[in-house]
């Protein structure tokens, strides 16, 4: 019985590292989102501050959303903060 107790308690130890772990994971892959922004110039790509009608960064597919989702995110292909009501020429709907 013992043995068994033992062997519980190591499986619990193990499951509270692995979400430990886990939980670290993925805010290091956030992070590394949030780093990745694109490296194009906005200027060539025509990005301007306020969306094309329904088209604009924040349902764009390149988009990565800032916390909150009103501030300033990144984009996969465009460098610097990017405003979710901003559009660019190579806007592409989000799926
Ligand atoms: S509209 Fe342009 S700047 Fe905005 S997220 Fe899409 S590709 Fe990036």
């Amino acid at each position: 019985m013992k043995t068994y107790i033992a062997n519980r308690r190591d499986v619990l130890k193990k499951a509270t590292q692995i979400a430990g772990l886990a939980a670290v994971a993925s805010v290091a892959m956030k992070e590394t989102a949030k780093a990745d922004g694109g490296s194009m110039s906005p200027a060539s790509v025509g990005y301007v501050d306020h969306p094309s009608g329904t088209h604009q960064c924040s349902n764009c597919s390149l988009y990565i959303p800032g916390t909150p989702a009103t501030a300033n995110g990144l984009c996969k292909a465009v460098a610097g903060p990017i405003s979710p009501t901003a559009w660019c020429q190579i806007w592409a709907p989000a799926s």
